[in-house]
Formats: C-alpha cells, sequence, structure tokens
C-alpha cells in the first residue's frame, strides 16, 4: 500500500479510477495528452514546496539557488526550441499568458480582433464573461462561409475600419494551418501589435510541421500541455525589448509565486520536443488526423472545412440525425472520449451544438498509427449510427479495451535498465 492510499483513500482511489479511464479508452480530445513519465516526475517533485516570486537572480525569497537552475533552464529551453528572443514561463495556464499580454499592451476599452468563439476561438479572445471580453473592446472575425478558412479579406477590412491596437490569431477548433504571415501583414498596415495563440499547435511548430509564429509576430503565447505534450500551464514568447513589461505583467501584475514543481516539468518538456522523436510524434500526429478524416468523410459525415492539415477534425454529425451532444454522450459510451463543439455559422445552440471536435494526439502519443485511425473511424461512424443501440454502443466498448491493451500509456513505463 502507497502512503497516498493509506492516508487518503478516497483521493488515491480517484486518481486510481482516473488512470484506469486513461488507460483503458481512447482519449480523443484535441487539447489533450500523455506526458511523459519524467514530466510527471518534475511535476510532482520537492519544487512544489519552494516560493520563488520574482525572477532568476532577483527572488523576494531566500533558497532559490536551485529554483533559478530550473528557470533558466526552462527559459533557455523555450527560447532554443520556437527561436524567440525571450521568454516568460511563469504563467500557470494558457489563459494567464493570454491575459498578462494584454495587460502589457493594452488599456481598458481598447480595440482588440480576435477570432469569434462560435467560429474556433477561445474564451480569452474576447468572450463576454472573460476578462478579456469585460476589460477590452474585443472585435470578432470569422472563416468564410463556403470553405470554412479565416476569412483575411474581413479581417483587412475590420482591421482598417477598427484600427485595433491588437489583432489575436490562434484558435482552439480550426482544423488549418494558419498562415501567420498574413496576420503579421495586417496588423503592421494598421498599425496593431500581433499575438498569436498558438496552444493548441506549439507541438506541431515545434516538430516543424506548422510554421513558426515567432518570426513574425509580436507576442506569442501557448499553453504547454496540448500537442506540445507537457504539464497543464502556460508560455510566452516575446522580443528582449518586450521582455521587462511582460515580466512585470505575469508577477506581480496577474500571479503571485511560480509554481517551480511545472516551471521544471516545462523545461524537461521542451527538451523533449527538441528531439527527433518528437518531430516523428509531430508528423504522425496530422497523418493520423487525415486518415480519421478521410475515413469520417467515407462513412457519410462532413468535416468543417472539408478536412485537416492538424491535429483536429472538427466534424458536423448532423447528417446523423443527431446533435453534438448525442453524439459525445454516444462515444463516451463506448470509451471514446471527444467533446461537443459548435461549428462555424451554426444553427444550434452551444449546449448542444451541430458538432464534435476529435484529436489525433493522446492516441498518437501512446503509438497509434493510421492503420488505428482507420479502425476508431469506423467505430465513430457506426456508434453514430447506433446511438440508440446499447448492444452495438458495448460491442464497440469492448473493442476498444482490446485495442487499448495494445497500446500501453506512458504512466505506465517503467525506466530504461541501467545495463
Ligand atoms: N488559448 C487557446 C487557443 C486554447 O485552446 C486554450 C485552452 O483550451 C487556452 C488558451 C487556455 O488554456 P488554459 O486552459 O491553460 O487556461
Amino acid at each position: 500500500m502507497n502512503i497516498l492510499e493509506q492516508q487518503d483513500p478516497a483521493i488515491w482511489q480517484a486518481i486510481e479510477n482516473e488512470a484506469e479511464r486513461q488507460r483503458d479508452g481512447l482519449e480523443m480530445i484535441a487539447s489533450e495528452n500523455y506526458t511523459s513519465r519524467a514530466v510527471m516526475e518534475a511535476a510532482g517533485s520537492v519544487l512544489t514546496n519552494k516560493y520563488a516570486e520574482g525572477y532568476p537572480g532577483r527572488r523576494y525569497y531566500g533558497g532559490c539557488e536551485f529554483a533559478d537552475v530550473v528557470e533558466r533552464l526552462a527559459i533557455q529551453r523555450a527560447t532554443d526550441l520556437f527561436g524567440a528572443e525571450a521568454a516568460n514561463v511563469q504563467p500557470h495556464s494558457g489563459s494567464q499568458a493570454n491575459t498578462a499580454v494584454y495587460l502589457t499592451v493594452l488599456e481598458p476599452g481598447d480595440k482588440v480582433l480576435g477570432l469569434d468563439l462560435a467560429q474556433g476561438g477561445h474564451l480569452t479572445h474576447g468572450m463576454k464573461l472573460n476578462i478579456s471580453g469585460k476589460l477590452y473592446d474585443f472585435h470578432s472575425y470569422g472563416v468564410d462561409r463556403e470553405h470554412h478558412r479565416l476569412d483575411f479579406d474581413q479581417i483587412a477590412k475590420l482591421a482598417r475600419e477598427l484600427k485595433p491596437k491588437m489583432i489575436v490569431a490562434g484558435a482552439s477548433a480550426y482544423p488549418r494551418e494558419i498562415p501567420h504571415d498574413k496576420f503579421a501583414e495586417i496588423a503592421n498596415e494598421v498599425g496593431a501589435k500581433l499575438m498569436v495563440d498558438m496552444a493548441h499547435y506549439a507541438g506541431l511548430v515545434a516538430a516543424k510541421i506548422h510554421n513558426n509564429p515567432v518570426p513574425v509576430a509580436d507576442y506569442v503565447t501557448t499553453t504547454t500541455h496540448k500537442t506540445l505534450r507537457g504539464p497543464r500551464s502556460g508560455l510566452i514568447l516575446c522580443k528582449q525589448d518586450d521582455l521587462k513589461d511582460i515580466n512585470r505583467s505575469v508577477f506581480p501584475g496577474i500571479q503571485g509565486g511560480p509554481l517551480m514543481h511545472i516551471v521544471a516539468a516545462k523545461a524537461v518538456c521542451f527538451a523533449e520536443a527538441a528531439s527527433p522523436d518528437f518531430r516523428a510524434y509531430g508528423q504522425q500526429v496530422v497523418d493520423n488526423a487525415k486518415v480519421l478524416a478521410e475515413t469520417l468523410i467515407a462513412g457519410g459525415l462532413t468535416l468543417v472545412s472539408g478536412g485537416t492539415d492538424n491535429h483536429l477534425c472538427l466534424v458536423d454529425v448532423t447528417a446523423f440525425g443527431i446533435g453534438g451532444k448525442l453524439a459525445e454522450a454516444a462515444l463516451e459510451k463506448c470509451g471514446i472520449t471527444v467533446n461537443m463543439n459548435m461549428i462555424p455559422f451554426d444553427t444550434r445552440k452551444p449546449m448542444d451544438p451541430s458538432g464534435i471536435r476529435i484529436g489525433t494526439p493522446a492516441l498518437t502519443t501512446r503509438g497509434m498509427k493510421v492503420e488505428q485511425m482507420r479502425t476508431i473511424g469506423n467505430w465513430i461512424i457506426q456508434a453514430l449510427k447506433s446511438h440508440d443501440d446499447e448492444t452495438a454502443l458495448a460491442s464497440i466498448r469492448g473493442q476498444v479495451s482490446e485495442l487499448c491493451q495494445g497500446f500501453p500509456v506512458p504512466a505506465d513505463a517503467t525506466a530504461p535498465s541501467a545495463t
């Protein structure tokens, strides 16, 4: 019996159950992944005990010499990985990273242009209940009706009319590569700062598959736990000249002490993401998503934009006479975890939209390849068609479990032997 099990059996049991859920199901939420054991070890380390307000060499607490080593390594690895001049590795999350950039660049009431939440944007890109929408005057751009691609004519027109102080690029549910240079051109023309939130596809940028926003953007933010496969956290990349202001916005602007155990886990993740193995993983994520897309289309489903060139598919399920809520529930019964999602120009409500979002990063980390994607794509078709047939769903559930057994999760990996 381990210490947690003895001391707090309720929490231990919940964690055990979650481990089993992650092992025995197909995790296809596009923003989730499995970290390595090394990342988990750093995240579960004694650094959680340490207060380190401030920055390396300038802390408000004693005893920070090892925290400094960790944070300096994290900064160096982040800037090397993405070719950035400077980095702040302290944001606790993607939302914190975005909020810190806003605090740096904007005054309350300033105009900002960001992607519409209903067309793939994120809450922190101006949603009314989010601090971004409460403090700043966000306006939305979207995708075109026919091809569901970012509508750069509309973006340029809005930018010229509104003269925003900042343009925010990046998305939570956009299945295509984002041409950052087009955003930079528009931002330059109207004198706006450009922030790229690459949270979803940072891993593909690190793997050199998606174009890198760092050379053309003023600020790049990201989460570290999606395609990048690190701990749940955030990161800001910026120019050296802007670092002082960014640092001030993160601490003391919106945060207190950094989570040093998570900063350490980010450092581990950045080193992993610089490896040739990670590059192969990134390519496989995209290859898998493409084959999944082809399989879903062949099975009669419609994909937003007609396919994908990144890690996710946005699927309109209404052709099968159901909405996203029912689709999510039917797949859950099969052990396939996805999330319901609005599709562009959706006529249904956010709590029961027309679509589901399906991602391949986590399954790719488990070692699954295009062959498994074909199988899974066909299960998804079957499950959605038989959403009210409990026997059919149970049969798929059994096959899902069988498949999962052949692809262990990193948490179950044993350390390589020393011999
Ligand atoms: N930005 C984008 C594009 C996202 O998709 C997300 C998370 O889904 C975030 C920011 C926020 O990240 P977090 O949940 O870590 O605050």
